[in-house]
Order: structure tokens, then C-alpha cells, then sequence
């Protein structure tokens, strides 16, 4: 049988519960063999603020992911050369798994809007299913239009509402996720105001952060999730 291998890129900068419980989720309701973790190594859209080392963020993965049976870690973007873009992975992932694996693509509706600036993005829709997955402050609201201007017009709405179908192209999938309101954001931000993050990361992550001095100077902070969420207001997207 062919396997289904969810993925989840990111900066990871820290991962969190949110990052960690969504996989979960996924890992059920899409019936997958398993979930990949992917960390950015140079990361295209967060080139203006300080991002601690590949090293560190590997390390909080690793330490997040534990003995889960099911949740793995890729060092792609590491091994990759120049920025880490996602259709250049998602080509690499297919080399390296059998043929007719189906990869699941999750992504956040605070970035999926914003795909289409995405280097070559349409070719992401051939390459794997896209997982949209809510987030605080997004309203899944009008995907399929989205779907139809950005991508293909061909995109069709399935009858239980979740699952957007394509002659051509993977399914796009809406995750039903429990939307948490964590971000790595405000991970760093409490940290750097000495506040505590105990039960918003790993409790192995809270000890690494303390233990190698993370995130104590609060950096320039784009994106802040507010500011982004308001981008995405005022766009009236
Ligand atoms: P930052 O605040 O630095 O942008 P982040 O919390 O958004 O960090 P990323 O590493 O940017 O984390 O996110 C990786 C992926 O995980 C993105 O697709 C993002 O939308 C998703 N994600 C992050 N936090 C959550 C959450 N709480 N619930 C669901 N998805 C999330
Ligand atoms: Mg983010």
C-alpha cells in the first residue's frame, strides 16, 4: 500500500503545542502513516530578524518529537542549497520515497494566504495535497475562491464542504483542527520578557530554552501576528 506522509515546514523558531498538536490531528483525520517535520534552513519570507541556528531549532524538534511512533524529522532544507523553498523540497521528497506515495502538505491559514507569493506555487498543487489548517485571527472563509483566482478555476467544492477537488491536481484539504492560539512569536516575546512559557511549548523545550539562553533580547519583530493579521484585514482577503 501506498503511504500518506503528512508534512509540516516552518521555522520551528521554537516549535510549540500548536505546531505539535495539528500534526496529531492530521495524523488521524487523514489517516496518515506518518509526519514529517520539516525545519527551514534559510527561511524566503523571514529575512529581517534574528533566527537562532539550525542546530537549536533541530534540537528543540528533536526533543518535541520524542518517542512519538509516528512523527519524524527532516533535515532537507538543511542538505538543500539556497533558500528553502517548498516546491524544491516537495520534488526532492518525491525522489527520495517510492513511487505513489502521497504527501499532505500542511500549512497555516495565516501563510496560505499568502501562497501565491510563494516561488512557483502552482506547481505545489501537483506535488502534494495541501492542508489548510485554521488559525486565530483567520476565518476559512472563501478558500475556494482563493483557489479558483490563484490557482486553477477548476477547483470544485466537495459535498461535505472540507475537501476542495481538482481534475488534475491533489485534493486541498481544510483541516478541522482545535485552533490554539500559539505562536513562536509569543513564545520568544514572553520569554524575552522573563515571562513563563510552561504549557505553550514542551516542557523539554521550556528547559532547553532556559538551559542554552534563548530568545532573552526581543528582536525586531516582523512578522508579529498582529501585524500580519492586520496585513490580512486590510487587504479585505
Ligand atoms: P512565527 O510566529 O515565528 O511565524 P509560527 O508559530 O507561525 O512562528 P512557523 O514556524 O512560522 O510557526 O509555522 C510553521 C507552520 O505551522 C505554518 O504553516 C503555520 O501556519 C503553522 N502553525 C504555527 N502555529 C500554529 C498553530 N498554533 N496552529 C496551527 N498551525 C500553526
Ligand atoms: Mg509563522
Amino acid at each position: 500500500m501506498p503511504k500518506r506522509i503528512g508534512l509540516l515546514g516552518g521555522t520551528f523558531d521554537p516549535i510549540h503545542i500548536g505546531h505539535l498538536r495539528v500534526a496529531e490531528e492530521a495524523l488521524e483525520a487523514l489517516k496518515l502513516d506518518s509526519f514529517v517535520f520539516i525545519p527551514a534552513a534559510a527561511p524566503p519570507h523571514k529575512p529581517d530578524r534574528r533566527i537562532e541556528s539550525f542546530e537549536d531549532r533541530w534540537r528543540m524538534l528533536d526533543l518535541a518529537v520524542g518517542d512519538h511512533p509516528h512523527f519524524e524529522l527532516s533535515d532537507i532544507e538543511r542538505r538543500l542549497p539556497g533558500k528553502s523553498y517548498t516546491v524544491v523540497t516537495l520534488r526532492e521528497l518525491h525522489k527520495h520515497y517510492p513511487p505513489g506515495t502521497e504527501l499532505f502538505f500542511l500549512v497555516g491559514l495565516d501563510a496560505f494566504w499568502e501562497l501565491d507569493t510563494w516561488y512557483r506555487f502552482k506547481e505545489l498543487f501537483g506535488l502534494a495535497s495541501i492542508v489548510v489548517v485554521r488559525r486565530p485571527g483567520y476565518p476559512p472563509d472563501d478558500l475556494i475562491r482563493f483557489l479558483r483566482r490563484a490557482v486553477s478555476p477548476l477547483f470544485s467544492l466537495d459535498t461535505d464542504g472540507d475537501v476542495f477537488r481538482h481534475p488534475s491536481l491533489y485534493p486541498v484539504y481544510c483541516l478541522r483542527n482545535t485552533v490554539l492560539e500559539i505562536s513562536s512569536t509569543r513564545i520568544r516575546k514572553l520569554v524575552a520578557e522573563g515571562r513563563s512559557i510552561r504549557y505553550l511549548v514542551p516542557h523539554e523545550i521550556m528547559r532547553y530554552i532556559t538551559r542554552k539562553n534563548l530568545y532573552r533580547i526581543e528582536t525586531a519583530s516582523k512578522p508579529d501576528n498582529e501585524r500580519e493579521r492586520k496585513t490580512h484585514a486590510e487587504r479585505g482577503a
